[in-house]
């Protein structure tokens, strides 16, 4: 079987969280937010919604528009808020059991919650629960919080959610849902994105700005690290957990994961990300004809180093879009089919021409080593590959799909032996120092992947699939 997560040489998303309160059509705004949100995540989608009585839910495997293709599915989830999820399975294994929103009933009453992240204490805090007789229904860390709340002495929901995540180390961003009210939530690092928007007079938050885009909504403000914001019919109130020692933005979500067309941390993902390669070019120029992005991923930085290196941008890749996640070769030989399945050379653009090939990261380098040799195949003459992040030396433990040290290839060898595998004529990356000078505020930014300075501890033997 050829998987195309083995052949997609990325770093994965996390998930898209999105909630709405106050909309008659709350589900159906969730509904085209998740499909805005679809990039950060693939295996399962879900919206729970509710009339002020109940919560509703359907979720389920697959795409926005495959889950809700059921005709049944839409027209259950009524009421006048809603939250959603597309999920990609950072931790826990992929099956419907861990799609989202999840929903229980506690003391409280009934609460939904759609989670975005990773809870580095989550092992620890699940151990101590099921010692003491906690039975847990999903393989997710994103059920962990529901039980903290089920558990909080304190009897108002606002109060036991803080109660709850004050509890917990790590990434997230939350949405609850109760009959009466939708609480956002972002951990006090703020780590992960979420941005709170308003469409005519009705409040709704998501992880990017493209969710707000879909419905009209406007863009007020990202939440801040460690804010906590309850919305109802009494409008909007904000409070904070305990601030963190920092701040750790992700800077891979400008490099990489966000939408260029978002806006996250309050700054515009494309013009980060055209800085990006704008930097690229002055610390790593090349004696070039053309240059050329890997699509999608490197499109906005290569405008960029096209710019600044007063070099020719071409398409020099066509980009397979209706290829899914799930490719199953016909035949057990594999060999080569993988990246031809998903990108095509044009030869036109290539023949006889000095190429810099623009990609946001490498992190095995199967992909980019095949791509090379595609290019190679169509006559470019000089390869040289120039990546807008620095080398990817360490893991992500906040939300990104986790590789261990040994699947980097710039953990395991220079950036002359990586050179040398991608069989390219030269190889650059750009510096950690470059990198932050695009963003506002640097030292807001995690880097961890890039220099190992983990914002928080790392529990030992830390791994995706510990449930
Ligand atoms: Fe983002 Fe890298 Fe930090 Fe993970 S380690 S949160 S990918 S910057």
């Amino acid at each position: 079987m050829n998987d195309m997560n083995q052949l997609d040489d990325h770093w994965h998303e996390e998930c898209g969280i999105a909630g709405i309160y106050g909309d008659e059509k709350a589900a159906e705004k969730i509904y085209l937010g998740l499909y805005a949100l679809q990039h950060r995540g693939q295996e399962s989608a879900g919206i729970a919604s509710t009339d002020g009585c109940d919560i509703a839910l359907h979720k389920g495997l697959g795409l926005v528009w495959a889950v809700f293709s059921d005709p049944a599915a839409m027209p259950k989830l009524t009421g006048h808020a809603a939250i959603g999820h597309n999920r990609y399975s950072t931790r826990g294994t992929t099956n419907i059991i861990n799609a989202q929103p999840i929903v229980i009933e506690c003391k409280s009453g009934r609460i939904a919650v759609a989670h975005n992240g990773t809870i580095t204490n989550a092992s620890q805090i699940r151990k101590g629960m099921q010692d003491s007789g906690s039975i847990f229904q999903t393989t997710s860390d994103s059920e962990i919080v529901l039980h903290l709340i089920a558990r909080s002495s304190q009897t108002d929901i606002v109060d036991a959610i803080a109660d709850a995540l004050k509890k917990l180390v790590g990434a997230y961003c939350f949405v609850f849902l109760t009959p009466d009210k939708l609480i956002a939530a972002r951990d006090p690092y703020g780590f992960r994105p979420l941005s709170l928007g308003m469409i005519d007079k009705v409040y709704m938050v998501a992880s990017e700005t493209c969710a707000f885009d879909i419905v009209g909504a406007e863009y007020i403000r990202s939440l801040e690290p460690g804010e906590i914001v309850v919305i109802d019919n009494a409008g909007i109130r904000c409070s904070h957990l305990p601030e963190a020692p920092r701040r750790s933005y992700c800077i891979f979500e400008h490099i990489y994961f966000a939408r260029p067309d978002s806006l996250i941390f309050g700054e515009k993902v494309d013009k980060i990300r055209r800085n990006l390669g704008k930097r690229l070019a002055i610390e790593a120029p090349a004696d070039a004809d053309i240059v050329i992005a890997v699509p999608d991923s490197g499109n906005t930085a290569a405008l960029g180093y096209a710019r600044v290196s007063r070099l020719r941008y071409e398409i020099g890749l066509i980009r397979n879009h209706y290829v899914g996640r799930t490719f199953i070769a016909p035949h057990q030989d594999k060999r080569n089919l993988d990246v031809k399945v998903k990108l095509n050379p044009v030869s036109g653009v290539l023949k006889d021409r000095r190429v810099v090939l623009v990609d946001d990261s490498i992190v095995r380098g199967t992909t980019m080593r095949q791509i090379v040799r595609m290019l190679r195949d169509k006559g470019a003459r000089e390869i040289h590959v120039r990546i807008s992040s620095p080398p990817i030396m360490n893991p992500c433990y906040y939300g990104i799909d986790i590789s261990r040290h040994s699947e980097l290839i710039a953990n395991e060898k220079t950036i002359e032996q990586i050179r040398c595998y991608l069989e390219a004529d030269s190889l650059a990356y750009l510096s950690i120092p470059g990198m932050l000078s695009t963003v506002e505020q640097s030292s807001n930014y995690c880097t961890a992947c890039f220099d190992g300075s983990y914002p928080t501890p790392i529990p030992d033997g830390f791994d995706k699939f510990c449930f």
